[in-house]
C-alpha cells in the first residue's frame, strides 16, 4: 500500500537537542513519518548524521565535569522536576503515541503514565542504594561510568527514553539518546517535557537519525563509556562487538518467545483473558509478550473453547477507540513480516484456530492483521523459535510438569515468563525452574523496582531501579 501525504497535516521536525537547545539538524536527509492507521504522511522528519552526534558526544563531555560530582539529593530533585514536567503532558504524550505509532488508547495511556512514574521510581532507588561502602581503611564509592548513549527502539519510545535517562541521571551520567527514527513526533512532545525540566546544559542531549549512521557513531566514539540499547539481537550483538574496540560497558535489552505455562490446575476463566493480555500485549509488538502458550493435553479441548469464546473481547480496530485491543502494526515492513511468519505457520503445519493471513475486514487503509492463534505447534516450528512482534500466539501441548518446564526453556530466548495455576505453591516450585528474568504468576505484573533483562540471547544486563542504576555505575576502591 502507498503512503498518501495529507498536506495540510504535515509537520516537520528539523532539530535535534543539544546542550538545553533545539538546534538545526546538520544532516539533510528527509524521512516522512506516516500514520499507521490509514498509511497517511504526518511528518517529515530531517535525520542526524555523524556530525550532529559527534556535537551531541561534546556537549555531554562537557557536562559531565560538573555533573559527574552531582549529589545524590540534586540528582534527586532532577528525577522529580522531570516526573512533574511529565505528569502535566500525558494527555499530549498519550495522543501523539496513538497518532504516530498506532498504540490502542488504553495501552498508550499505561504506557505514558508509567513514562512519568519511572522518575519518580527511580529516584526512590537512588535513595536506597549506597553509592559508598567502606571497611577498615578501605572506602568503595560508586562513580558514574561517564557519557552513556542510550539506544531504544519504537515499540514505547517514551517509556523507553524516561526509564534509561531516569537511571543514568541518577547514576551522575550524561547523555546522547537516539532515538527510533520511526518515533520522531513521539520523541518531539518527550523533549518538551523534558525540556521543561530545566535539565543542566548538556546533561541530556537527542539526536534523531538511522541507527547505521547516529547510532554507529555512538557505537564507535571513544567519548562514549557505555550504551544501553533495547532492541533487536542482531544489532544488540552488532553493537556489543562494535563497541568491544573501545571496551564499551554494555546493556543489551533483546527480543523474547515468552512462555505462558498454563498448569492443569489453572482457572482458565482468567487464564485465557490473560493470555491474551499477556500475547497481544502493545498489538503484539512487545519484547515480553507471551507468545507460546504450554498447555496440558488433557485440557487441550477446554483451552480450545475458551479461546474461540474469549477472542471476541479483542478486538483489532482503530487505535483511538477506547476498546480497541489490537491496533496496527508501525509500519508496512512490520506488517508484511507479522503476515510471512502466518504464512511459514501455516506451511509448517500448524492450524490456525482463529485469524489466519491478510488485513481485517473494514481495515484495510492501515497495517492492521488479524490476530491470529495456532494450535497444533510443535516447539520446533519456526513461529514457536522466533520472535514475530505481531498479535499471534502459538498453542503448545505438554504431557507433565517437567514437559512442560522443559519445553519453556527450549528456546534461545530468556526475557519473560507467565505461570498460571491455583496450587500457589507448586506454580512457584515452576517458576523457579524457568530460566528467564523475570516470571510473573497468574497475571501480566509489573514493579518498577524488580530488575528487566534477559537470559540467553535476551540480553546481558538488567534495567530499573537499584539494578538499572547500578548498570551506569563503576565501582572505585580507595585504600589507606
Ligand atoms: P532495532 O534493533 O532495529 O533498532 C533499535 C534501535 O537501534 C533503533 O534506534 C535503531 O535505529 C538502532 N540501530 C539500528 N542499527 C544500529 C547500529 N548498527 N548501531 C547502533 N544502533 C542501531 O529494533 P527495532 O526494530 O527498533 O525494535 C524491535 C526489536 O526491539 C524487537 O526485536 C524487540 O524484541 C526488541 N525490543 C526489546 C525490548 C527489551 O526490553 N528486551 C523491548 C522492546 C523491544
Amino acid at each position: 500500500m502507498n503512503a498518501v501525504a495529507n498536506k495540510d497535516a504535515i509537520k516537520k521536525i528539523t532539530t535535534h537537542y543539544i546542550d538545553a537547545a533545539f538546534v538545526e539538524s546538520h544532516g539533510r536527509e528527509v524521512m516522512n513519518i506516516i500514520n499507521p492507521t490509514n498509511s497517511e504522511v504526518i511528518a517529515g522528519v530531517t535525520l542526524g548524521d555523524a556530525e550532529d552526534a559527534q556535537r551531541a558526544i561534546a556537549a555531554a563531555k562537557r557536562a559531565f565535569v560538573d555533573f559527574g560530582r552531582t549529589t545524590k539529593e540534586e540528582r534527586a530533585k532532577i528525577l522529580r522536576r522531570l516526573h512533574e514536567a511529565f505528569s502535566a503532558r500525558l494527555d499530549d504524550l498519550t495522543d501523539v503515541m496513538i497518532k504516530e505509532y498506532g498504540g490502542t488508547a488504553v495501552f498508550s495511556r499505561l504506557i505514558i503514565e508509567a513514562a512519568a512514574n519511572v522518575f519518580l521510581a527511580t529516584e526512590k532507588a537512588l535513595q536506597e542504594l549506597p553509592l559508598t561502602r567502606s571497611w577498615g581503611t578501605t572506602t568503595v564509592i560508586m562513580e558514574p561510568v561517564g557519557v552513556a548513549a542510550l539506544i531504544t527502539p519504537w515499540n514505547a519510545n517514551s517509556f523507553f527514553l524516561s526509564a534509561k535517562l531516569a537511571s543514568a541521571l541518577a547514576a551522575g551520567c550524561t547523555v546522547v539518546i537516539k532515538p527510533s527514527e520511526l518515533s520522531s513526533l513521539q520523541t518531539q512532545v518527550w523533549l518538551e517535557c523534558a525540556h521543561a525540566a530545566r535539565l543542566p546544559k548538556g546533561v541530556c542531549n537527542v539526536v534523531t537519525g538511522r541507527g547505521d549512521v547516529v547510532g554507529a557513531e555512538l557505537v564507535r566514539n571513544p567519548d562514549v563509556a557505555k550504551i544501553s540499547f533495547t532492541g533487536s539481537v542482531a544489532v544488540g550483538k552488532s553493537i556489543m562487538r562494535d563497541g568491544a574496540a573501545t571496551m564499551k560497558r554494555v546493556t543489551l535489552e533483546l527480543g523474547g518467545k515468552s512462555p505462558n505455562v498454563l498448569l492443569d490446575d489453572a482457572d482458565l476463566k482468567k487464564a485465557i483473558p490473560a493470555a491474551f493480555v499477556i500475547a497481544f500485549l502493545n498489538s503484539g509488538q512487545a519484547c515480553a509478550a507471551g507468545t507460546r502458550l504450554l498447555v496440558p493435553e488433557s485440557r487441550f479441548d477446554e483451552v480450545k473453547r475458551a479461546i474461540v469464546d474469549a477472542v471476541s473481547a479483542f478486538p483489532v480496530g482503530n487505535p483511538a477507540d477506547p476498546k480497541t485491543a489490537v491496533g496496527p502494526m508501525v509500519t508496512q515492513k512490520q506488517y508484511e513480516r507479522v503476515q510471512s511468519y502466518i504464512r511459514k505457520g501455516i506451511e509448517e503445519g500448524a492450524e490456525v484456530l482463529v485469524g489466519g493471513q491478510g488485513r481485517p475486514h473494514g481495515l484495510e487503509a492501515g497495517y492492521f492483521v488479524k490476530p491470529t492463534v495456532f494450535v497444533n505447534v510443535k516447539n520446533d516450528m519456526t513461529i514457536a523459535r522466533e520472535e514475530i512482534f505481531g498479535p499471534v500466539l502459538s498453542v503448545i501441548t505438554y504431557k507433565t510438569e517437567e514437559d512442560a518446564i522443559r519445553i519453556a526453556n527450549d528456546t534461545s530466548f530468556g526475557l519473560h515468563a507467565f505461570v498460571n495455576g491455583t496450587d500457589i505453591k507448586r506454580a512457584r516450585r515452576v517458576a523457579s525452574q524457568i530460566q528467564a528474568g523475570r516470571v510473573a504468576i497468574n497475571g501480566m505484573l509489573d514493579d518498577q523496582q524488580a530488575p528487566f533483562g534477559g537470559f540467553k540471547n535476551s540480553g546481558i544486563g538488567r534495567e530499573f531501579g537499584t539494578y538499572g542504576i547500578e548498570a551506569f555505575l563503576e565501582p572505585k576502591a580507595i585504600l589507606e
